[in-house]
Parts: structure tokens; C-alpha cells; sequence
């Protein structure tokens, strides 16, 4: 059979294909055959996943056929890439939720392993060989030395760029990019996949968020020789390691209108839920060049089953958006995509109509993260339009909103400036 054949492991832990049958994909609660024109080498730096007590399943003709004595394996992408589709597996009784990632479909294909992934973002900045944790290890304990007391240092240092391995906790040691500001503990959502904070009973969060609130000094300390020096400097506030910074709106405006009385070079970024239009709106006059807003989908129906808001509705999402743009704020929307929801006829011209409505002017194609059981559980008898497939959903995006930018990573201001 020339079709992609499915990857599995035996039950000796190898990983093997099985000639014969062809390689099935999931989207959603569908099962298909991988579509070759989906597929791309493995993207260097993957990692290729077991998954415990979830048993493969594969195509033998147009018959689907779960792979009993096999376990199922994802490939989990490194940053710039995205899934166009999912592992197919069938979920064993008493299998556990599965750790928060993305589980991209994979197959032996010509002789190699293939992933169904797109890149969508070349910007090495996140390039796994670019990191020396040797380097990264002796340039935290020289700031440590030098800065004693700054609680940031160590909080960024020893537990983001060290402990997790965070690229832009690394780079912001390594003098370089986009270097991470935490200062929230408190979050105003409880996302079903949240990497700083989990209910006990469902999945490790693969962070913590930070414990203290940190002072304008140790922001000012990190933030101001990070934007003087570094190449391509950028300090986001917003990270993985807090909750929603702009619950702390007023100290990131402080620091905001400190730093720039100290620096004018760099941009100054933030990551959010876009929660509260008004306190961004403040955060835009303070001076802040870029925001970045988080979403698993352009429609409440999407959003709120996932993000679950306390105290905020999908409208104000979309306002702060707006906002921003409307202040000269570069938007981008970090699109947390799921083959199967994100790939809708009717997301996709959501997505269009609120890129059109508030001026955006990027969509970070990141996979969202978590186990695609349990995602699934929360649109369960929800009416669904028909799938596009998401190589046919950016390329849907692209026709229609051709001078929007794709990507991953946030883009520093003066780039955008200059059109690079
Ligand atoms: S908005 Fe961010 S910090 Fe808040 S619950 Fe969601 S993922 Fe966690």
C-alpha cells in the first residue's frame, strides 16, 4: 500500500510501522486517512509520544481497525510549527487524562517519519540549538550574584529558564529577544487547560504561578538593560508561570511609564486574555506597542466552555482587541487551534469577521494543548458546521484576509515598522 502507513508502539516500547494499513488522523470526534498532502517530515526538535492505555487506530481498506496489542503515538511540535491533525487512538477504560500537550497525527510516509503539521513562523528566536543551558546556567547565577535580592531574577531564573526550560525566560538571560515580566497571581478564567494553575484530581500543570508580587524596582532591574542591549529587545508581561496580568494593570502602567523614562529603544509587549478593554486601553497610553490576546475560537459558543470567564464575556475579548488597534496598538490573536473546532465552516468566518471587525493585524497559529478527550467533552451535542480541515482553514484565512500575518512568536515593534 503506498499511503502513509500508521507509526504505533509494540508492546516491546518500539516504535514500528505497520505496512499493510494506512495511517488514520483525528479531528474533533472524526476519523479519517491522513491526507498526504498534510504531511511534512518530522519537524526537528518534535518529540514523538506514547500515549498510556489509548490504542491506535488505522485504515485496512476503507475499514477502520483499532491496533490492539499497540499503544498510540503523537508527536508533540516544536515552536513556529502547527497541527493540521490530531493522533487517532480509541481511550481504554480507566485510561488517564493526558498531560497538556498537543498531539499531532504521525505516520511512516517515503521511507521516514511524517507529522501532519504547517510551519508558520521562521523566526529562529525559539531554535532549540540556540540554547546552551550550560550558558543560560552561568549568565542566571552572575545575575543572581549581581542582583541578590531581586526576586524576579530568581523567579525567571531558577525555576522558568532552569527548572522549565521557558525560551524567552532563557533568552532574557542570554541578552537577547523577547525577555518574560511575571507579575500576576491571580486569574479572572479557569481554562480547562491552564499551564499555571490545575484543580487537585486532573492534570499536572506543567508551571506554577509565581508567589509574590514583584516591586517596580525588580521589574525596572530586569527590564531596562534587557531593552538598552539586547538585539530584536522586546519585554512581554503576560507569561505561563502567572495568572492574568491585567489584573495587575496599575503595576505593569507603572513600570510601563518607568521604563520608557529610561529607554525608548525595544517594545513593549503583553500577553492576556484581553479581559478588561479598559485597563488595556490604559496600558496603551502608558505606552505599550504590542498585545497579544489568547482564544480558542472567535465565537463565546467556542470560547466560554474552555475558558470558562469569572468575571468577563467573550465581547470584552473582542473590545479589547479593538481598543488596542484603535490606540495604535500592533494585535495579534494567539488562536489556541484544535483540528476539529478550530477547522468549522462557520469558526472560520468568525475568525474572518473578527479580524475584519477590530483591525487585527496577526494570528499566532499555536495547537492548543491538552488532552483531546476532554477538550471534546466540552462541545459534546453541540450542532457542528462542516469541517474544512485546517490546511484548507489557513488557507481559507489567507484569501480572504490576505494582508493579515501568520505566525507564532510576537513580533517586535520596530520590525513591524519597517515591514520586515
Ligand atoms: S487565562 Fe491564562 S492564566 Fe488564566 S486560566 Fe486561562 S490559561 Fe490560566
Amino acid at each position: 500500500m503506498a499511503g502513509p502507513r500508521p507509526l504505533v508502539a509494540n508492546a516491546s516500547g518500539e516504535i514500528v510501522d505497520l505496512p499493510g494499513l494506512r495511517a488514520a488522523a483525528r479531528a474533533g470526534d472524526d476519523l479519517f486517512a491522513l491526507d498526504p498532502a498534510d504531511l511534512v517530515p518530522l519537524p526537528e526538535a518534535s518529540e514523538l509520544l506514547f500515549l498510556p492505555a489509548r490504542t491506535p487506530w488505522a485504515f485496512d481498506g476503507e475499514k477502520r481497525a483499532a491496533q490492539d496489542d499497540s499503544l498510540a503515538v503523537a508527536a508533540f511540535l516544536p515552536p513556529g510549527w502547527t497541527a493540521l491533525a490530531l493522533s487517532a487512538f480509541r481511550r481504554e477504560p480507566g485510561a488517564p487524562l493526558l498531560p497538556l500537550y498537543a498531539y499531532t497525527a504521525v505516520c511512516w510516509h517515503r521511507g521516514r517519519i511524517c507529522a501532519a503539521a504547517r510551519r508558520v513562523d521562521d523566526d529562529p528566536k525559539h531554535d532549540p540549538q540556540a540554547f546552551s543551558r550550560d550558558e543560560v546556567k552561568r549568565r542566571v547565577t552572575a545575575w543572581k550574584r549581581r542582583l541578590p535580592e531581586n526576586r524576579l531574577v530568581r523567579h525567571h531564573g531558577e525555576r522558568c529558564a532552569l527548572e522549565w526550560g521557558c525560551p524567552n525566560a532563557q533568552n532574557l538571560f542570554l541578552g537577547r529577544f523577547e525577555a518574560p515580566i511575571a507579575l500576576a497571581r491571580s486569574c479572572n478564567a479557569a481554562c480547562l487547560g491552564c499551564i499555571s494553575e490545575q484543580p487537585a484530581g486532573t492534570v499536572p500543570s506543567p508551571q506554577t504561578r509565581l508567589d509574590f508580587k514583584p516591586t517596580l524596582d525588580e521589574i525596572l532591574e530586569l527590564a531596562v538593560p534587557h531593552l538598552e542591549r539586547a538585539p530584536r529587545a522586546m519585554v512581554s508581561f503576560g507569561q505561563g508561570c502567572e495568572g492574568e496580568p491585567l489584573l495587575e494593570a496599575e503595576r505593569i502602567e507603572q513600570a510601563i511609564r518607568a521604563i520608557r523614562a529610561r529607554t525608548r529603544r525595544g517594545s513593549l509587549h503583553l500577553n492576556t486574555n484581553g479581559s478588561r478593554p479598559d485597563a488595556l486601553a490604559r496600558l496603551a497610553d502608558a505606552g505599550l506597542d504590542s498585545v497579544r490576546v489568547s482564544t480558542n475560537g472567535a465565537c463565546e459558543e467556542t470560547y466560554a466552555p474552555y475558558y470558562r470567564p469569572r468575571t468577563y464575556r467573550f465581547a470584552d475579548v473582542v473590545e479589547s482587541l479593538r481598543v488596542a488597534r484603535a490606540r495604535g496598538l500592533f494585535t495579534s490573536l494567539n488562536l489556541l487551534s484544535f483540528p476539529g473546532i478550530s477547522d468549522r465552516a462557520d469558526e472560520a468566518e468568525s475568525l474572518l469577521e473578527l479580524a475584519r471587525e477590530t483591525g487585527l493585524g496577526m494570528i499566532q497559529w499555536r495547537c492548543l494543548n491538552v488532552d483531546p478527550d476532554w477538550y471534546m467533552e466540552l462541545y459534546a451535542g453541540r450542532p457542528r458546521a462542516p469541517r474544512l480541515g485546517m490546511r484548507a482553514l489557513l488557507e481559507r484565512i489567507r484569501q480572504a484576509a490576505p494582508n493579515l500575518r501568520f505566525g507564532y512568536f510576537n513580533p517586535p515593534a520596530d520590525e513591524l515598522a519597517s515591514g520586515a
